[in-house]
């Protein structure tokens, strides 16, 4: 029996946590892994060998400032993610970080007027008015807008490799107007896909994102998390509050609960009464894409002698991105792929062996033959994580958008709603997640004080 139960125990579950036992309340973190962290996952290469995220890894200070104000507190250091020199667009050449990719005239104007009309529109729609923005912006998937706005075969990749970058699906498994609400959220597409100062993706934790949730966990009361507690039913009952049951059977009593489970699995958690339909409708039809991230680690950064920053676009094999993940610091040299969407998903049916072996020759492919093996590799497939399913946030089709109410994530009985898809700023990304914490604690820090 505890006051408060919160079913996951990854940053927006510690987060609603923290703030409820700050405000004297007690709760019981039930989290299904062996583990905290849940999206936030990060690896140690050995001693002083830096880290690897397999997971979320970039943040930034300047407008995010629910992870800022945490990476002050647990005195956490960052890594400024390096942007000097040239990008590389595969089978086009390089560019320097931050100008128009190698296009023909042409090319070059189609993809300046999508990419501004996009941050445009972006900041026009409301989060809390979805179902409205279809009515203005019909049911396009986000291939079929950019068609409409007359993109070749060229552009149209670029952009597929914004939605499967971002998402894990191609631009036409993503309705436009999810995707425009997604990049609202995240203070428009620009900022969204920056590495500079201020962009998704300008920083790193030197020791791993995940300390940001064992930073939260240790502050907590000793015993507040339960590990390997996968939820399975939760009954509520007006007269004695909640009832939580986990897979192996154990039992826990709470007066309210917050779930922090994504909204995919919800339908695998028996609610008794059952959610409102549109809650059920979302579990049954928002959708994961494909996610992987694959480490190649180097006795040194190579890239950098050649002039390129290490950001790189891949179109003939699985790596859709490549980035500079490295800790000059602890001496790790390293270039992170990511492997996404449909081409990630087909990528991932084959063995171990081949699935590196591609990576490997495709990035050779981008950067030329000439470029030294790695000495070390980590692959991390997140559509196998029982309790993922894929990354980082679903993708709710334009149907769906349609039927629910407006306010998606309302408690429901005694249950309340958090993880980082609830939020409406940085949906998605580790800011959302802390956001939806809190915003989740202080409804039933509310409902307390109004008792
Ligand atoms: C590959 C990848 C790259 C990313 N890159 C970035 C990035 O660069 N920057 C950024 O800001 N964000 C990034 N993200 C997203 C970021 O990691 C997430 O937004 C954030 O960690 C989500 O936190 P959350 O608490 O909302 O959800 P989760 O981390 O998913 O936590 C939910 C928890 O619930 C648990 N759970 C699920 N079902 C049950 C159950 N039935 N019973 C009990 N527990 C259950 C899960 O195990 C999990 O621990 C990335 C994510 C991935 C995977």
């Amino acid at each position: 029996m505890t006051d408060f139960i919160i079913i996951g125990g990854g940053l927006s579950g510690l987060q609603a946590a923290h703030d409820l036992q700050e405000a004297g309340i007690s709760c019981l973190i039930l989290e299904a892994r062996d583990r905290v962290g849940g999206k936030l996952w990060s690896l140690p290469l050995g001693p002083g060998k830096g880290y690897v995220e397999l997971g979320g890894a970039w943040t930034n200070d300047v407008n995010q400032p629910k992870v800022t104000a945490l990476v002050k507190k647990l005195g956490l250091e960052m890594v400024k993610q390096n942007i000097v020199g040239d990008c590389i667009m595969e089978d086009h050449g390089r560019f320097p970080y931050g100008s128009d990719p190698p296009l023909s005239q042409e090319e070059k104007v189609t993809f300046a007027e999508i990419r501004n009309r996009v941050e445009a529109l972006c900041h026009t729609v409301k989060a809390t008015e979805l179902g409205q923005s279809l009515t203005k912006h019909g049911h396009m998937s986000m291939d079929e807008f950019v068609v409409s706005m007359g993109a070749g075969d060229i552009v149209r990749r670029l952009v597929n490799i914004w939605t499967a970058a971002m998402l894990g699906v191609e631009s036409n498994q993503v309705s436009a107007v999810f995707f425009l609400h997604y990049c609202q959220a995240g203070g428009g597409l620009i900022q969204m896909r920056s590495d500079g100062r201020g962009g998704g993706q300008s920083m790193r934790f030197r020791h791993g994102s995940q300390s940001l949730c064992h930073g939260l966990r240790r502050g907590l009361k000793p015993d507040t998390v339960i590990c390997s507690a996968p939820v399975q039913t939760i009954e509520q009952d007006l007269s004695n509050g909640c009832s939580v049951t986990t897979r192996d059977g154990r039992r826990f009593r709470s007066e309210r609960i917050i779930s922090t489970v994504p909204s995919v699995f919800l339908n695998q958690i028996t609610f008794s009464p059952s959610l409102s339909a549109d809650k059920c409708w979302l579990s049954a039809h928002s959708k994961l894409g494909f996610y992987a991230k694959v480490f190649l680690v180097y006795s040194k950064p190579w890239w950098r002698k050649l002039g390129l920053c290490g950001l790189a676009q891949g179109f003939s094999g699985p790596v859709a991105l490549t980035r500079d993940a490295s800790s000059d610091e602890d001496g790790l040299f390293a270039l992170i792929c990511f492997v996404v969407g449909q081409k990630g998903a087909e990528w991932a049916q084959q063995d171990a062996h081949d699935r590196l072996t591609e990576v490997i020759d495709h990035v050779e492919r981008i950067y030329g033959a000439n470029i030294p093996r790695p000495l070390e590799t980590r692959e991390q497939i997140w559509n196998e994580e029982e309790f993922s399913q894929g990354a980082p946030c679903p993708v709710v089709p334009a149907s769906c958008l349609r039927s629910l109410s407006q306010d998606q994530w309302r408690p429901e009985g005694y249950i309340h709603f958090a993880g980082t898809e609830t939020s409406t700023v940085w949906k998605g990304y580790m800011e959302g997640a802390l956001v939806s914490g809190s915003r989740a604690a202080r409804e039933i820090i509310d409902v307390l004080s109004t008792n």
